[in-house]
């Protein structure tokens, strides 16, 4: 099979990306959150517009696929009224920020994210996939995010700004911060080749200035689970979004770039709503539309992937179609469907070499890998 091709850009709503199941429209909350109210208003469209369920990219972002062309429109203009979105496709190209979802209101990572934001129209043109992670905790939780310019803690307790791809950044003041990141942008820019569009890239390239290095982020850091909503395969469909959003004592939701929800309200019920917890297999696993949401598929594949989670050992991916919407890239285990049945890569993505083919979801069940 062929290698689809990769879009050199992130689909948003100004911006949206046409797939196999029509549009993706990519919504980037404001500081990971969006209230009760626009949560009720995401769920209503994506039943309307959408395939009905949403999905939660590893950028913290929150997409409705399945659009036809001739909706988006609408969609776009409710997606504006419901305060979803940027009013401009530029500063949405370029507010591409992942904020630890554990910060509190008006804490540093808060105050550096909203004057990022601010400051965002004095940014230059940067490629659509170049993004900011800011981490600025006692702990890092977003090291394994993607970004190219992170705000972290040093092992000295100060702001560090930091290239992604370089193992240390420069210590910097709050005040001094943002404009400390539009300076490594200028650097980035000035110098990149045309291809490359990601700072770990370009430094296999360029040589850092020293003036950006030499402090180290703080180590040592574990993942906190308090408060996640673990979504299996990524993808929250309307009725457990409103669900969630109307349980007692839920104002706002954040996003996170793990597939999960996180409420900051005590609410013990979302927790019943969402179950799973760190291990859980299906966890592991990733599946994109299918049947019958998605006119590329021939295949069901939710319920299956579901079926088949923790069966054989590592990830799982079960794909509609070669395409590969919902992963992209190489897992232990990826099933395509193909003319109703599934072919079966090893350590591979959907269009790579297959082990088995032709096989049907009963097949699955008994078939042992090694
Ligand atoms: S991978 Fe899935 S969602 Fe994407 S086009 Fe194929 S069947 Fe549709």
């Amino acid at each position: 099979m062929s290698e689809p091709e990769i879009k050199g850009w992130c689909p948003g709503a100004h911006r949206p990306m046409m797939s196999g199941d029509g549009l993706v429209v990519r919504v980037r909350p404001f500081a990971a959150e969006i209230s009760a109210q626009q949560t009720h208003e995401l769920a209503e469209l994506s039943v309307t517009y959408g395939n009905g369920f949403i999905d939660i990219t590893n950028r913290a972002n929150l997409q409705i696929r399945g659009v036809a062309q001739e909706n988006y429109i609408s969609l776009l203009e409710r997606l504006t009224a419901a305060g979803l979105i940027d009013a401009d496709e530029t500063i949405e190209t370029k507010r591409n920020i992942i904020i630890t979802p554990f910060y509190k209101q008006n804490d540093l990572s808060h105050r550096l994210y909203q004057e990022l934001v601010r400051r965002l129209p004095e940014f230059p043109s940067i490629p659509s996939k170049f993004g900011f992670a800011i981490d600025c905790g006692e702990t890092c939780e977003l090291q394994d995010s993607s970004a190219d310019i992170r705000f972290e803690t040093s092992s000295s307790g100060d702001i560090l700004v930091r290239a992604d791809g370089c193992e240390t950044g420069v210590s910097v003041t709050e005040a001094t911060a943002i404009s400390t990141a539009l300076e490594l942008v200028q650097w980035f820019i000035a110098g990149k080749q045309n291809d490359i569009r990601r700072m770990a890239k370009h430094l296999q390239t360029f040589e850092l200035p020293r003036k950006f290095t030499g402090s180290s982020p703080v180590t040592g850091s574990t993942m906190r689970q308090d408060g996640l909503l673990h979504v299996p395969l990524g993808q929250v469909s309307a009725d457990d979004l409103r669900t969630l959003a109307d349980i007692e004592g839920i104002k706002a939701i954040r996003i996170t770039p793990w597939r999960a929800l996180l409420t900051t309200d005590q609410a013990p019920a979302a927790h019943d709503l969402f179950p799973h917890t760190v291990g859980s297999p299906i966890l592991d696993v990733s599946a994109c539309a299918g049947q019958p949401f998605c006119p590329q598929a021939s295949v069901e594949t939710r319920n299956l992937a579901t079926d088949l989670a923790g069966k054989w050992p590592g990830a799982l991916h079960v794909s509609g179609c070669a395409k590969g919407c919902a992963r992209p890239n190489a897992t232990d285990v990826t099933l395509v469907g193909r003319e109703g049945r599934f072919d079966l890569v090893r350590n591979g993505a959907p269009w790579d070499d297959t082990l088995y083919t032709n096989l049907s979801p009963t097949d699955l069940k008994t078939l042992d890998l090694d």
